[in-house]
C-alpha cells in the first residue's frame, strides 16, 4: 500500500532578528570550500536555529531510484544530513554548509502474518526513509492495527523517530526502537548495511537514538499491535503519589494500553496536585470507528491552553478544565485516535514567541524529589510553564544513548518562550539547573531538544557518550554525516 506524502514543515529562519542567531548552533565547516552560490536558511521547530545550508534536497522516490539519488549526494564534497519534520530543536536536523535531504516518499507495506506474528499478536509493517506517522496511521487502521511505539503526534518520521529512539504514551513500552525490527541504511561509503538485534547490533545500537550520524535510513520494519476502542480512568493523584501510582496502576492491569499523568502549574499549587489517565479496552471492541484528526476537546482546550502565558487565572482554568470538566466528557475512544494528532493543533501563532519542549526522566521513586527542586527552579525562573506530562518507559536494553536504562517517568515540560537574548539566556540557566537536579536524582535528559546541557552533563547522564563517538569516527572517518547534535557536544570530544 503506498500514501502520499505532506508537505515539509520548514522553520522561519528569518524570524529570529534579536537573538543573535546565527552563533547559537556551531555548524561543521569542512576548510577549503568554495564559497556557496544557493545557500538556503533553515531551521528547525524551536525557530531559534537558523542554518545556512548549501541546498536542501526533497527525494520522493524508494527502493533503487532513493538509493541512487542518496549516493549521488554522499559523492559532493559537503556533509550531509538526513531531516524529516525538523521537530528536534538543536540543529539535529541541520549541517552548516551542508546538504540537507528531507525524503518525501511516505510508504507503508504491511507484511503478511506468519505464525510468529501470530503468537505474539503482532503484526510487522515496513516503511520507506520519509515515510511519518500521519502515513502509518492511515495504512494501518482500515486493517484493525496501530504503531506500537510513536510520539504523542503523527507529525514525525517513522525513520527520525527510531533516530532520537523517541517514546509516547503507548504502555508498557519503551522507545520506540524496542518496535523496531530492522533498518536499511545506506553508510557514508555508499553500502547499504541492513542492521538489527541479530545482524550488526552495535551499529543497530547507536543508530537506534543516533541522530542520523550513522547514515541515512532508506526502509525500515516495526511492529503494529492491534487498534483498540479504549475507555478513560481519570484518577486524582499528587506530587508525592503520581510516581509509584502510575508504576502500580500498570502492574495491576496488564490492558491498559495508553497512559500518562498531569500535574497543576498555577503557582498556588504549582506540580501538587495531579491526574493519572488510564485507557484500557471497552468490553465492546466490534465496529472501531475509522480514525479522524483532532477531536473537538483538543480543539477546545486551545484557546484556554494559549492564555496561560503570564495569567494565573487561565492556568487555573486549564485545571477546572482538565480536571474537572475533561473527564465527564472524554467518552470512548480508539488507540489510533489518540495518536492521531498533528503538533499544530496547540500551535501559538505568536511569531516573538516560540514553544519549547524539555524533558527528563527520573526513577518513580526520585520523582517526588526532583519534582520539588524543579518547581523552586522553574519559579524561580522567567519561563512560561504551559504543560507538564507524565509517561511511563519501561527498561531501554538496546539503544547505546540510552535515556531510559531503568524503568523510568518521563515528565515532558512545554515552555513558551519570548525570543530574545534574555530570555534565551534565562532558558538556558534554568534547563542547566533542571538537568542537574536531575541528574542528581539518578534520571536524565532528553538529547532532541534545545542545545543547553553542558558537556559534563551530557557525560553524566549519557555514560557511554566516548563510545558512540568512538563508533561513529570509525564508521564515519570523513564525517559525511554531520548536524548541529555533532558540532555541538561530540565533534571535539577527546
Ligand atoms: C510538538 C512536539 C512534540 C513532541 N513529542 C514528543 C513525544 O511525544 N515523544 C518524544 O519522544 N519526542 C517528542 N518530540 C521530539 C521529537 O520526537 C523529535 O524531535 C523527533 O526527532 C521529531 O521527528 P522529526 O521527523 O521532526 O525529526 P527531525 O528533527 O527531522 O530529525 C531528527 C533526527 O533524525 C535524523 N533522521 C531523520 N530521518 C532520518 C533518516 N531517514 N535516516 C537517518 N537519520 C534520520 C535526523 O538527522 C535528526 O538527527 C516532540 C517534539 C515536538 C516539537
Amino acid at each position: 500500500m503506498t500514501l502520499t506524502r505532506r508537505a515539509v514543515l520548514v522553520g522561519a529562519g528569518a524570524a529570529l532578528g534579536g537573538l543573535g542567531a546565527t552563533a547559537l548552533i556551531r555548524g561543521a565547516r569542512p576548510a577549503a570550500l568554495a564559497p556557496l552560490d544557493f545557500a538556503e536558511t533553515l531551521n528547525d521547530a524551536s525557530e531559534l536555529s537558523p542554518v545556512k545550508v548549501a541546498e536542501h534536497l526533497r527525494l520522493a522516490r524508494n527502493g533503487p531510484a532513493l538509493e541512487q539519488q542518496l549516493t549521488a549526494v554522499l559523492g559532493k564534497d559537503r556533509p550531509m544530513v538526513v531531516s524529516a519534520a525538523r521537530h528536534s530543536m538543536g540543529g539535529h536536523s541541520l549541517v552548516a554548509d551542508g546538504h540537507v535531504v528531507t525524503i518525501e516518499d511516505g510508504s507503508v507495506q504491511v507484511q503478511d502474518r506468519t505464525a510468529e506474528d501470530i503468537a505474539s499478536g503482532r503484526l510487522r509493517y515496513r516503511v520507506s526513509g520519509g515515510t511519518r506517522w500521519s502515513d502509518v496511521i492511515a495504512a494501518l487502521d482500515p486493517l484493525g492495527w496501530s504503531p506500537a511505539i510513536m510520539q504523542s503526534n503523527n507529525d514525525f518520521g517513522v525513520a527520525s523517530t527510531y533516530s532520537v529512539n523517541a517514546h509516547g504514551w503507548p504502555v508498557p513500552f519503551s522507545g520506540c526502537g524496542q518496535s523496531v525490527r530492522w533498518v536499511r541504511l545506506m553508510d557514508p561509503r555508499g553500502e547499504i548495511r541492513l542492521l538489527s538485534r541479530d545482524q550488526d547490533g552495535t551499529l543497530f545500537a547507536a543508530a537506534m537514538g543516533g541522530y542520523g550520524l550513522f547514515g541515512a535510513i532508506i526502509e525500515m520494519e516495526l511492529e503494529a499491535v492491534p487498534n483498540q476502542r479504549l475507555a478513560p480512568t481519570f484518577t486524582a493523584v499528587t506530587q508525592s503519589t503520581i510516581g509509584p501510582r502510575f508504576v502500580e496502576s500498570l502492574a495491576a492491569d496488564s490492558g491498559i494500553s495508553m497512559a500518562y499523568g498531569r500535574l497543576r502549574i498555577d503557582q498556588k499549587h504549582f506540580f501538587r496536585d495531579g491526574m493519572l489517565i488510564t485507557y484500557a479496552p471497552s468490553a465492546e471492541q466490534s465496529g472501531l470507528p475509522p480514525v479522524t484528526g483532532s477531536g473537538f476537546l483538543s480543539k477546545a482546550a486551545r484557546p484556554v491552553f494559549r492564555a496561560q502565558v503570564d495569567n494565573e487565572v487561565a492556568k487555573e482554568l486549564r485545571w477546572i478544565f482538565e480536571a474537572g470538566i475533561a473527564p465527564r466528557l472524554a467518552g470512548e475512544t480508539t488507540r489510533n485516535m489518540l495518536i492521531n494528532e498533528p503538533v499544530v493543533t496547540l500551535d501559538d501563532r505568536d511569531p516573538s514567541r516560540t514553544d519549547i519542549l524539555h524533558e527528563y526522566f527520573l526513577p518513580p521513586d526520585s520523582l517526588d524529589g526532583w519534582l520539588g527542586s524543579a518547581r523552586d527552579i522553574i519559579l524561580g525562573s522567567y519561563q512560561q510553564l504551559l504543560n507538564i506530562t507524565l509517561r511511563y518507559l519501561a527498561p531501554d536494553r538496546d539503544s547505546l544513548l540510552a535515556y531510559a536504562p531503568e524503568e523510568r517517568i518521563a515528565c515532558v515540560l512545554l515552555f513558551s518562550q519570548e525570543k530574545t537574548t534574555r530570555a534565551e539566556g534565562d532558558m538556558r540557566r534554568m534547563t542547566e539547573a533542571l538537568i542537574d537536579a536531575a541528574l542528581d536524582h539518578g534520571g536524565s535528559y532528553y538529547l532532541p531538544y534545545r542545545p543547553h546541557a553542558t558537556r559534563q552533563q551530557l557525560l553524566r547522564a549519557y555514560p557511554r557518550v566516548r563510545d558512540f563517538v568512538a563508533l561513529k569516527r570509525a564508521h564515519d572517518p570523513a564525517l559525511k554525516f554531520r548536524n548541529g547534535f555533532w558540532s555541538t557536544y561530540l565533534e571535539d570530544l577527546a
